[in-house]
């Protein structure tokens, strides 16, 4: 009975988890992380997660929970019914002919295929993936747009508790000139101690990029993400070759296509990928392959996931041999309820490979129904 693998029932359910502390980006402030589960279920009763998410809203890629919830009921829901969880390049190809983008939409329903496909098996997701590469991997605490006293105490904080041991602010909210003055300070604070890294989520051009960023260099920051919008490769490029520090691409980098062309024109040093933004487990795979190929190591980033979300990026992240450059899969560390009935395993500034079948995780149904939004 149980191996029954064709799809009998998609259910989505929006909940919003409340946070610890607000998290600032440039354009964007959340204090509680809207997240869409998506459960798919085979005939055989085997059940498989996957989260939709983005970070607080449309402004990052134009996607949001309400507009996933949409497109996996209406146009998706009725790809999947009656076809089979381990049929996943053929079910997402024809996925793909209904709707053109919206992959971080697309990876919800992946990732919850390849949780239900791994559950049927009795295995780990990983498995299916190619096994694990590595059991583990470092977790980098991001810190908002808040004054340097506020970030720096901050992460004073997770050092003193070995929690973390390199840190990303996020720019972009202020005047470049007083944002980097801010910045240089939380540098000079943290020298010796801690990695500072900061993530400009496209919001400068490439004139402001080059007269400030080398001055961040100086002061020792030692990674720069995406400073300039997705779509402007070239100054990146340039960018890149003006800066003494490895320059990470992020908004420029959703697909395979944007990884060969990165990597083409050496835009970038290290390629952030999200398997929310990338459409799912298979396209971050195959953008970690690339890099892998050019030279450039994957970072394994977030749209601040839940631990669902975060699971199944852990799960890419383990099994991708590129993934050499740590992540920031921080986000259920940022949340205030525990989602999960067994929370995942953090430990010496390292997220764990959880065991057991599909994701390894377990949503907690009381914690559904409480944050559910009506
Ligand atoms: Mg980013």
């Amino acid at each position: 009975m149980t191996d029954d693998l064709r799809i009998d029932r998609v259910e989505t359910v929006l909940v919003d988890v409340p946070l610890r502390r607000p998290h600032r980006f440039a354009r964007a402030v959340m204090d509680a992380q809207p997240v869409l589960y998506v459960f798919v279920r085979t005939a055989g009763g085997i059940t498989g997660v996957g989260e939709g998410v983005v970070p607080a809203g449309p402004w990052w890629g134009g996607e949001s929970v309400e507009t996933m919830q949409l497109v996996v009921e209406r146009y998706m829901a009725p790809v999947l019914l009656g076809r089979r969880v381990d049929d996943l390049h053929r079910v997402m190809r024809d996925v793909g002919d209904v709707i053109a983008a919206n992959l971080f939409a697309k990876a919800a329903v992946e990732v919850a295929m390849h949780d239900a496909w791994a559950r049927c098996l009795g295995v780990p997701v990983h498995t299916l993936l190619g096994g694990p590469a590595r059991t583990s991997i470092p977790v980098t605490w991001a810190l908002g747009t808040e004054p340097a006293q506020v970030v720096v105490e901050e992460a004073l904080g997770k050092l003193d508790a070995g929690l973390h041991h390199t840190f990303k602010l996020k720019m972009g909210a202020q005047d470049p000139a007083a944002d980097v003055a801010r910045i240089r300070t939380v540098a000079e604070k943290l020298a010796g101690v801690a990695g500072v890294r900061v993530d400009l989520n496209a919001r400068w051009d490439r004139l402001t990029s080059l007269i400030h960023l080398p001055r961040l260099a100086e002061a020792g920051v030692e990674m720069v993400e995406q400073p300039v919008p997705g779509a402007e490769i070239e100054a990146l490029a340039e960018i890149s070759a003006a800066l003494p520090i490895p320059v990470m691409a992020d908004e420029s980098l959703r697909t395979p296509s944007d990884a060969v062309r990165l990597a083409r024109l050496r835009a970038a040093d290290i390629f952030a990928v999200k398997t929310t933004k990338c459409g799912g487990l298979r396209a971050s795979l195959d953008i970690a392959a690339i890099g892998a190929a050019a030279g450039l190591p994957t970072y394994a980033a977030t749209s601040i996931e839940s631990p669902v979300g975060t699971a199944a990026s852990l799960h890419f992240a383990c099994a991708a041999p590129g993934a050499t450059w740590g992540s920031e899969l921080f986000g259920p560390l940022l949340m205030a309820e525990e989602m999960l009935t067994t929370p995942l395993h953090y430990a010496g500034g390292h997220l764990h490979l959880p065991s057991g079948p599909g994701l390894g995780v377990e949503l907690d149904p009381d914690k559904l129904r409480a944050f559910r939004r009506d």
